[in-house]
């Protein structure tokens, strides 16, 4: 039997592997846990635990038995070690834990930035939306204050989970994910919705994390401090007026809390199903973020009863309808009124920190093609730099693509797509001809009304 076992280093991968974890074939668990492997041929490896109980029932008498007890047990008569040959793909190993010669870039209470900072780089990406970034930016630093202080016994410090309430396309993605690369830790995105489709809630939600653990390199550490957005939560509401059990909606926010608040989930490493070849990894999630976001359609009216009602008892009942066409009734948002939407309040309660995000009006639009660091037409302009033309556009061309996204109604969704469609033709036909210096887009261009302005090089060009 020993000469069936390789323990010398071989396996050609070996090498570049050298950064990944082992994981037993048998028990799956890591190197770090369940201590050295042995290797065996086809780059399969198992634990000396594991060897060790393959060596036991073997020298018992009653070996049958043991075998059968043992079910999945990789003797090496029962199982045809050819087949597993580079079974295990890269994908699915799992990072070692810190090279310890390896001086990492690693985060502590220090790194940290302030949340006025953070607020600060948001800026540069985000525009408008300034109660949005100041809550995010303060529970963002509070949370990981948390995660880095392990002193703090006897106050546990609350997990700064969010609900994120704004109509679409006003920035909730973008939002979380310029937060993620500003702080350097992997972030997942999912859609509520995909987890009410499939029929098993667990491992859907199970899903969330095996996700993040990919977006951090396999790395379970890097994980456990990354951030998971939520996206449609308003989709898992709890169905009105049924009588039926509501396995979509509420089902789905009670299979989540667990996850909200902070448990080990065993996940498979590189693949979306679990299945014996697949290995596993525990992730803890109590220090994962959680924001979740949605639209909320209908929340406004729920806000605005509950505030004409309040209005409507004693003397101020002419003041009934005084919140009809108030813009910003979102941000008047209660529990209350979340609970009457149909969320549960334990899964409220597991989002403490609720803020809202206002509708994009047409300034705001305008600003969101111009202002960010990597806005669209600056993008556009850096294009055509390089072919030494410079690209203009009128206050009015940029009205007028905030007026023909206004009427979309997908917030600054649709500013990508105008602009794509009409740039096509001056990207297609400028190059054509050196002699061309600058151009300018005009408000009758994008109205179809007349074309844009062009100008050959050596003439004077138009006023900034
Ligand atoms: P949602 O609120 O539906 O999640 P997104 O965050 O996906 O909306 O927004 C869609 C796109 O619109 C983003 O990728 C981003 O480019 C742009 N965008 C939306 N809101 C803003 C904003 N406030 N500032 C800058 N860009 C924005």
């Amino acid at each position: 039997m020993s000469d069936h076992i390789d323990t010398t280093n071989h396996d050609k991968g070996q090498e570049e592997d050298g950064q990944y974890e082992k994981v037993c074939a048998m028990c799956h668990r890591t190197e770090s846990k369940a201590g050295k492997m042995v290797q065996l041929p086809g780059g399969l490896n198992i634990c000396s635990d594991c060897m060790q109980r393959a060596f036991d029932a073997m020298n018992n008498g009653d070996m049958m038995n043991q075998l059968q007890h043992l079910q999945n047990f990789p003797n090496i008569n029962m199982i045809n070690l050819g087949d597993l040959q580079n079974s295990v793909p890269k994908q699915q190993k799992i990072k070692k834990k810190e090279a310890k010669e390896k001086p990492e870039k690693v985060m502590d209470i220090s790194s940290i930035p302030a949340p006025h900072k953070i607020k600060a780089s948001l800026d540069d990406y985000v525009i408008g939306q300034d109660y949005a970034k100041k809550a995010i930016s303060v529970a963002v630093y509070n949370h990981y204050k948390r995660v880095f202080t392990n002193t703090m016994d006897d106050i546990e410090i609350e997990k700064s989970n969010m609900l994120m309430i704004g109509p679409t396309g006003s920035g909730k993605t973008y939002l979380v994910k310029t937060l993620a690369r500003i702080l350097d830790v992997p972030l997942a995105i999912a859609d509520a919705t995909s987890l009410t489709e499939a029929g098993y809630i667990g491992d859907d939600i199970e899903s969330v994390i095996s996700k993040l653990l990919a977006a951090a390199d396999n790395d379970v550490e890097k994980a456990e401090r990354g951030i998971v957005f939520i996206d449609e939560i308003d989709k898992i509401a709890k169905k009105k007026n049924t009588n039926q059990r509501d396995v979509s909606g509420e089902s789905v926010q009670q299979g989540m809390l667990k996850l909200l608040e902070g448990s080990e989930v065993e996940v498979p490493v590189g693949a979306s199903s679990k299945n014996a070849m697949v290995p596993m990894a525990t992730v803890n999630t109590k220090n994962i973020l959680f924001i979740c976001g949605g639209a909320f359609p209908g929340l406004e009216d729920i806000i605005k009863e509950r505030l004409n009602k309040q209005a409507s008892i004693g003397f101020r009942s002419d003041l009934k309808d005084k919140y009809d066409n108030d813009p910003d009734i979102l941000s008047k948002v209660t529990l209350d009124d979340l609970r009457s939407f149909g969320m549960i309040p334990e899964f409220i309660g597991r989002l403490p920190v609720v803020f809202t995000l206002r509708g994009l009006d047409k300034d705001m639009l305008v600003r969101i093609l111009k202002e960010p660091k990597n806005a669209i037409l600056k993008q556009y302009q850096k294009l055509l730099e390089l072919d030494e033309v410079k690209l203009d556009f009128d206050e009015g061309a940029l009205e007028a693509i905030a007026e023909k996204a206004m009427e979309k109604k997908t917030g600054a969704r649709a500013l990508r797509a105008i602009i794509e469609e009409f740039m096509l033709d001056i990207m297609y036909e400028i190059p054509k001809d050196d002699n061309i210096g600058q151009v300018r887009i005009t408000r009758e261009y994008i109205e179809h009304t007349g074309g844009s302005v062009i100008i050959m090089r050596g003439m004077p060009g138009l006023p900034g």
